[in-house]
């Protein structure tokens, strides 16, 4: 076996960065990536929050340093089994290979908006999700986003910090987007009238505090504290939306020509049976468990097998190269007996 062949599975941002570094440590990265395309979710969004960084030009960056890493597209692993110092792996595609070590990098999924009937998605005509957006921002094409919005509104957590979906968790990254979002919105239809509906805003991150700040300031986004309790469509086709304002006391009536829903990240669908494959675990909230949250985040609690980005978690775009960058030393530095 080639002690430097390393199996990345999942070829999204996490994937391709830790790819180019292993590269650059000497290794010989292989990606198995499911879909037709490299760059996992970011490669279907418009702007990244908080420089508003094209994402296009995030994924071609990472693209371009790819030299010399093999990836199959449409591929997944069928089967892989232990041997003494490494993996036999099988794909989808009838190939097999041995490799030395395992990155698993198989992201995230979101929330199935529809399962929170109360919003209307798929039922109303101008209600959407974040991903929705995404997709109109890069291609400006969806039906439901009318030609000229006069009132766009947002609704955070959804499918998250809500029991009721199955999903008690913060996914972190939606109020950020949806500030993200609502901007681009202004930018686009300077005099359209535009809400965040939010329990609470977490901006944890370098930047996101004057990025909400700007948004309000320089942009004119309102934000208003409170849960959307009822959501209909009236006999125009607009979507009205009933909420409480905790802040203010008052209950607030909207009539908007577009609501977008802040779906929440969840585990990716395949990491149980990616776990159970390599038997390693996964947490109480369905994603890969790391050896621990602190400081082994990016391994398992199996040896040879490591993971990186959102498939242990939430993740920014900035955390999830991070931990790519981190997962490619701790693999290099197992296989040279260093860890
Ligand atoms: C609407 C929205 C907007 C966002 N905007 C921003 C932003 O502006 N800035 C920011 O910092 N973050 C943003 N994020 C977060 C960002 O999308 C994540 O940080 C990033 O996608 C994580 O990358 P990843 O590679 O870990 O996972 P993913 O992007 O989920 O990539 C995983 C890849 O693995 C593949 N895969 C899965 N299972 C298998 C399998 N079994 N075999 C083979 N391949 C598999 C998938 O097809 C995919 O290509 C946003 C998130 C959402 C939901
Ligand atoms: S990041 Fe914001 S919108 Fe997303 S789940 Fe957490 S509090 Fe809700």
């Amino acid at each position: 076996m080639d002690s430097r062949i390393i199996l990345i599975i999942g070829g999204g941002v996490a994937g391709m960065e830790a790819a180019k570094q292993l590269r650059l440590l000497g290794h010989r990265p292989v990606i198995v990536e499911k879909s037709d395309h490299l760059g996992g979710h970011v490669a279907a969004w418009h702007k990244l929050f908080p420089d508003m960084m094209s994402a296009s030009s995030l994924i071609e960056k990472l693209s371009e340093s790819l030299d010399g890493v093999t990836v199959y597209l449409k591929t997944h692993v069928s089967n892989m089994n232990r041997l003494k110092d490494g993996y036999n792996v099988t794909l989808s595609n009838g190939e097999g290979l041995q490799c030395a070590a395992v990155l698993i990098a198989s992201g995230f999924r979101l929330f199935d908006a529809s399962k929170k009937e109360e919003y209307g998605y798929g039922v109303y005509d101008h209600v959407i999700t974040n991903a929705d957006l995404e997709y109109w921002f890069n291609t400006g094409e969806d039906e439901r986003v009318p030609d000229n919005p006069g009132t766009v509104a947002f609704v955070h957590c959804v499918g998250s910090r809500d029991l009721k979906a199955g999903n008690p968790q913060c996914s972190k990254v939606c109020c950020m987007t949806a500030t993200k979002q609502a901007m681009e919105m202004k930018e686009r239809f300077p005099g359209a009238d535009v809400w965040c509906f939010y329990m609470d805003l977490r901006l944890f991150g370098k930047k996101y505090e004057d990025f909400y700040i700007n948004a309000q300031r320089d942009y004119g986004v309102h934000f208003v504290r409170g849960r959307v309790s009822e959501v209909s469509e009236d006999i125009d086709g607009r979507v009205v939306l009933k909420a409480e304002d905790t802040l203010a006391g008052r209950q607030v009536k909207l009539k908007t020509d577009l609501l977008v829903l802040m779906s929440g990240m969840l585990c990716n669908e395949d990491t149980s049976s990616l776990a159970s494959m390599v038997h390693a675990d996964v947490d109480s909230d369905g994603f890969m468990r790391s050896r621990d949250n602190i400081y082994r985040i990016n391994e398992s609690n199996k040896a040879g097998i490591f993971f990186a980005g959102a498939c242990t978690g939430t993740k920014t775009v900035p955390e999830t190269v991070a931990e790519a960058r981190a997962a490619a030393l701790d693999i290099h530095n197992y296989l040279n007996g260093n860890a």
